[in-house]
């Protein structure tokens, strides 16, 4: 990066909080996604709203692109720097500003990891359920720009369901807030909906302002096992026809379960072709009747084995089954590349019948795993860059999942948003206008096309 910049820069962050050196940039060239890097031209770790604002304005008058960055967990490529930008790494903005128990939120910088939120908020006997998978390292401004879904969102919702305000810095340098703590609120457009799942497209989200709620009193936790995916999606379909809300309905196929017991040893049967992670919360006499009621439809809809946590240790015991699956099938290749394709939840059985019908006609390897009570799968194609006849194949595997999920009413991504990775199917899900509104409103917000360029769409 050009050494005016650099100076200036360090002028106003000071010289330990600018990165320059190749070694020391490496490292911010890749995200969690795998089969992407790009070196950015410096690293740079403000610590107030001001100080972004600064460099935006520099880098805005300089047309230098920036990227914001949290923990760089993201499975979209969403913060791999373009060549020669400028990284924003937001991971020194770390504080809950304020846990606010009469309004039920909570105020704070866009570093703080989203399990540190969690424990503030347990606390004072309140609860955040967002809890996506890289909780304990991803960033709440990370998850907002993401807007990250979890293994609660079935009933929780996800991120978008908890932002209340923001304070977010624009391209031009001027700071922006929008939202409020009311509970109610129709002033004007919802602007602070764009921001959410915008991946650092329209601005540097510094502030946030999340709603809380009470902590259940209770949880019950259930695992089952099944002879056939259509059995273990039934039983969701009746769960929830029931009605039960749970808070967690999780599934893993066979290749998924049996990486996850020879990583983890849960003791998990090996026999079955699926498996439903079962959670209910709230009052103790309701927790206890529905998890009888998901007992006995799992077995109506022939489940070979139901077991129901006792205690909280075997509760933690049975959900380290899902909370394993990423790691685990992370073990088998050397290259594991998670998409999180979605439809509908009446056509869950179809996608996973799809998913492994594409496996055997490519001859590659797909565990899939995920929130069946959202329709949101984890299909993850187990590979080995290197190998790039497999890559080929993969690809053309999941180029075939993401049409069959458009053709289902369903999209290209859940949870992790579009980024890099899934850009080229972007246009086949919102059309010609969906694009031209898209651009439009990137136009508005980054006139001089400075912020992560080239995410999303093009
Ligand atoms: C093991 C593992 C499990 C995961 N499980 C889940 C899961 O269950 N559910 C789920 O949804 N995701 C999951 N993810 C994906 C990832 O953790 C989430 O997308 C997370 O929200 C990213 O947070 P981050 O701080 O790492 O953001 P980054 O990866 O650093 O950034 C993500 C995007 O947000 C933008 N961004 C970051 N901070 C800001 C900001 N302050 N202002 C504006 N833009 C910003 C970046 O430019 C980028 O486009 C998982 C990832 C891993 C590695």
């Amino acid at each position: 990066m050009d050494n005016r910049i650099v100076s200036r820069l360090t002028d106003l962050l000071g010289e330990d909080r600018v990165l320059t050196k190749p070694e020391d940039l490496l490292v911010y060239g890749y995200d969690a996604t795998p089969m992407m890097h790009e070196t950015p031209g410096c690293v740079l770790f403000p610590d107030s709203t001001e100080q972004i604002g600064a460099i935006l304005r520099l880098a805005n008058a300089e047309r230098i692109a920036v990227v914001t960055r949290g923990s760089g967990t993201g499975l979209s490529g969403g913060s791999i720097p373009v060549p020669h930008c400028i990284v924003v790494c937001t991971v020194r903005m770390d504080r809950i500003l304020e846990i606010d128990r009469a309004n039920l939120t909570a105020r704070v910088q866009p570093g703080v990891l989203t399990a540190k939120l969690d424990e503030a908020a347990k606390a004072c006997g309140l609860f955040y359920p967002p809890d996506p998978g890289s909780i304990k390292i991803s960033t709440i401004g990370g998850n907002v720009a993401n807007n990250s879904g979890g293994l609660r969102g079935l009933k929780y919702g996800v991120t978008r369901d908890y932002v209340m305000a923001l304070e977010v810095v624009l391209a031009s340098g001027d700071i922006l807030r929008t939202g409020t703590a009311c509970m109610k609120d129709v002033a004007g457009y919802n602007l602070k909906d764009l921001f959410v799942s915008s991946q650092g497209t329209l601005g540097v989200i510094t502030e946030i302002l999340l709603r809380l709620v009470p902590k259940p009193a209770s949880k019950r936790t259930l695992l089952a096992t099944f002879p056939s995916i259509q059995a273990a999606a039934e039983t969701v379909s009746s769960i929830i026809a029931e009605p039960i809300v749970p808070c967690t309905l999780e599934f893993l196929d066979r290749m998924t379960i049996s990486c996850v017991e020879d990583y983890a040893h849960i003791g998990l049967p090996l026999d079955c072709e699926a498996l439903l992670l079962m959670e209910t919360d709230g009052h103790p006499l309701v927790t206890e009747e529905e998890a009888r009621a998901m007992e006995r439809i799992a077995r109506e809809h022939g489940a070979l084995q139901v077991q129901i946590a006792k205690d909280d240790f075997e509760a933690e015991r049975l959900a380290s089954a899902r909370r394993s699956a990423s790691p685990a099938l992370a073990r088998v290749a050397p290259t594991t590349i998670l998409e999180d394709a979605t439809v509908p939840r009446n056509r869950l059985a179809e996608m996973v019948t799809f998913i492994q019908k594409t496996a055997e006609k490519y001859q590659i390897r797909i565990g899939t795993f995920g929130h069946m009570g959202d329709g949101n799968l984890h299909p993850t194609f187990l590979t080995d860059e290197r190998n790039t006849d497999e890559i080929h194949r993969v690809e053309q595997g999941f180029a075939e999942i993401f049409e069959k999920a458009i053709a289902l009413g369903g999209t290209i991504t859940g949870e992790h948003g579009v980024g890099l990775a899934k850009k080229r199917f972007l246009p086949a899900l919102i059309g010609q206008v969906g694009l031209n509104v898209h651009r439009e409103v990137k136009r508005a917000f980054d006139p001089n096309m400075i912020l992560n360029p080239g995410k999303i769409f093009d």
